[in-house]
């Protein structure tokens, strides 16, 4: 199974796989709203999970998501919104605001115009 990815509700580019490079570090923490309002964040993994979770919810089974499944976003992709966290934050932490679009760029196989890298 190949990378993939979807585009932050904020600034439209993808939150990356950690294999991406160091200056484009911090959009790969993510940052998930859930139509229950409920917030996970943690760093995203490339292929559909959550790791290095620092949310309230990562030592506790007092929600409504199987806290089992190893790939958290994609298995909630349809009741989430996915933010870069550092976009979350920038943007007074918004609600739930509808399902991020798949990135076609699968959050690894970038375009460094976009991402305006000064090195690579
Ligand atoms: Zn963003």
């Amino acid at each position: 199974m190949g990378f993939f990815s979807w585009e932050c509700k904020c600034c439209s580019k993808s939150i990356l796989s950690p294999y991406c490079h160091k200056e484009l570090d911090w959009m790969n923490k993510m940052t998930m709203v859930l139509k229950t309002g409920e917030v996970l964040q943690g760093e995203y993994d490339g292929y559909g999970g959550l790791g290095y979770r620092t949310d309230e919810y990562r030592f506790s089974d007092d929600w409504d998501i199987d806290e089992n499944a190893d790939d958290i976003c994609m298995s909630n992709e349809n009741r989430a919104t996915f933010y870069h966290t550092r976009c979350y934050e920038e943007s007074g932490r918004p609600a739930f605001a509808g399902t991020s679009s798949s990135a076609s760029d699968q959050g690894f196989f970038l375009d460094p115009k976009k991402y305006l890298l000064t090195s690579v």
